[in-house]
């Protein structure tokens, strides 16, 4: 049974990102502060971020050489520039590839060699390590730009970029901009390593039509909390896009911490906010949110990982604020599902957005009906173009008719609600963000007493997120010991990003559990973690 959307179809302006998302159909003045930095309080005006993207653009091409197609990569924090760089880009006609800047030297690496990358506006405090990475990338230091105004060791601030003239924003036609790459966010989707996922300008353009469709309560007086990784599809939605077309404010933060996100809700007066489930539950149960006037809520948005119905119901009581789930991910440039805020279904995800529709399979790909599990997919205008220079990873996610496959087990009840209850897939998330098995899984195996080795997530409910958690067969003739499982933590903490280290521990087994063709059965480690790991 195929469900659809039942909104009714909306038309995908035909234009690029940088044409719709300046389109202002509220009308704000050039004046309006879109962008405020909520700990410096530095502001940039939507004249200014219009004017210098376009100013970097100009520079980009006649003082740095910029093609168009070329990319550019952007490591850093939340930041009130972040925006311009972004747009400077897409002016320019490039490409661009958000970067994690929580990334070690080889993670940079990685994704500047697999993106192509050309080109990076980085973080001052991150230089050392992007200098590094992009000398291994190939990238030479005179195309590496700092954030900032200040010069270091030789490397200019991106303001001297910044040219005279303006240049003329890129026009695309509905075709070219269905064809034509413009970010590069990386996901490891249903299966391996982090990968490259092509978003065109007509994906973005559609999803946030769908979303513009969907949230139409919003409008310029919205003041947005900034705190959703910009790298991440998610934040650079909800958190540029949609505010910047709306003509609404974010205030930026550039790491959460959770007094200096309530304190900077009560002086900004913040009254959307778009969080992930582990903030929800720090407002719920962590004492010093007592300490903030947090009145001016009136919205939260939490999508990106599972939120209990409980947890949800439990916010509502205490703080009088609706939360709209909302369901997706990178392969869908991200929104699929939201939930509407005059009908809220607590533990739903909401229904599917316009334009969209579904399937659900069952494990042997029969197509199921209302209220049986299965997996769940998805067929529109903003799934992605593909993976970046890997056909068999793309098309082991869309088949032949279009369908992305997502890798997620959900149900469908008779009124459209979507509830998400399982992944099938590798993926974990802590907090929100991505840890790929394979990559970990990859990391174990140098190590010289390690034979074999999985990696799971095991959730925590004290801490509403998923662990990444190891099972490990040793070598031959090596003693299990605690001292050994700290070894391989630290191991694996040395090597990656802060998020991904092995938080759920290490679990010594005789053999991991393999099917014939040598695939980790994932499903059978769940069932046996939960007999011997003590978050259950
Ligand atoms: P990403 O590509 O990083 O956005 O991750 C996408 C994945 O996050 C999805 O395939 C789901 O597994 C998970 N996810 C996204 N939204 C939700 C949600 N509302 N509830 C549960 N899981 C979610």
């Amino acid at each position: 049974m195929i469900f659809k959307s039942l909104l009714p179809d909306i038309e995908i302006p035909a234009m690029g990102i940088y044409q719709y998302v300046t389109s202002n159909p509220n009308g704000i003045s050039d004046d309006k502060v879109i962008f405020t930095d909520g700990i410096t309080d530095k502001k940039l005006t939507y004249g200014e971020l219009k004017s210098n993207s376009k100013k970097l653009a100009a520079g980009l091409i006649d003082k740095a050489g910029f093609k168009r197609g070329d990319v550019l990569a952007i490591i850093s924090p939340n930041q009130v520039d972040y925006a311009i760089v972004s747009f400077g880009t897409i002016v320019a006609g490039g490409i661009v590839t958000f970067v994690n800047p929580m990334y070690t030297v080889d993670e940079l690496t990685y994704q500047l060699k697999d993106s192509g990358a050309k080109y990076i506006i980085a973080f001052p405090l991150l230089l050392s390590n992007v200098i590094k990475a992009a000398a291994a990338a190939n990238i030479h230091e005179s195309n590496i730009f700092l954030f900032g105004d200040a010069e270091i060791n030789g490397i200019k601030p991106y303001s001297s970029l910044i040219s005279e003239k303006e240049a003329n924003p890129i026009e695309y036609s509905q075709e070219e901009a269905k064809s034509t790459t413009a970010y590069l966010c990386y996901s490891s989707g249903t299966t391996g390593k982090t990968k490259g996922v092509e978003t065109t300008h007509y994906n973005i353009v559609a999803n946030l039509s769908q979303i513009y469709a969907h949230e139409d309560d919003v409008n310029s007086d919205a003041i947005y909390l900034g705190l959703l990784p910009f790298f991440h599809i998610y934040g650079l939605s909800c958190i540029i896009h949609f505010p910047i077309i709306k003509g609404a404010s974010v205030i930026v933060i550039p790491k959460y911490e959770l007094s200096t996100f309530c304190r900077i809700i009560q002086d900004y007066s913040i009254n959307r906010i778009t969080v992930v489930p582990p903030i929800i539950l720090s407002l719920v149960k962590d004492p010093i949110v007592k300490n903030y006037d947090l009145s001016s809520l009136l919205v939260c948005l939490c999508a990106a990982a599972p939120l209990s119905k409980e947890l949800s119901d439990e916010f509502a009581k205490i703080y009088n604020v609706p939360i709209i789930q909302g369901y997706g991910l990178t392969e869908a440039s991200p929104a699929t599902h939201l939930a509407k805020i005059d009908n809220i279904v607590p533990g739903s995800v909401g229904n599917l957005i316009s334009n969209l529709e579904s399937k659900i399979l069952s494990e042997d790909g029969k197509e199921l009906g209302v209220d049986q599990p299965g997996e769940l997919c998805v067929r529109g205008p903003n799934i992605m173009k593909g993976y970046l220079n890997n056909k068999e990873a793309t098309d082991a996610c869309i088949d032949g008719e279009g369908w992305l496959h997502t890798g997620d087990i959900v149900t469908v009840d008779k009124f459209g609600n979507f509830y998400l209850i399982d992944r099938a897939k590798e993926l974990i998330k802590y907090k929100g963000f991505q840890v790929p098995p394979a990559e970990l899984e990859s990391i174990l195996l140098t190590h010289t007493s390690i034979a074999d080795a999985a990696v799971i997530g095991v959730y925590s409910e004290e801490h509403a997120t998923e662990y990444p958690t190891a099972y490990v067969k040793l070598q031959p003739n090596v003693p299990q010991s605690d001292q050994l499982k700290k070894e391989i933590e630290d191991f694996i903490a040395q090597k990656v990003a802060n998020y991904k280290r092995l938080r759920g521990g290490v679990l010594f087994i005789d053999q991991i559990p393999k099917s014939t063709s040598g695939k980790i059965l994932r499903r059978s480690l769940r069932d046996r973690i939960k007999t011997e790991h003590p978050f259950y």
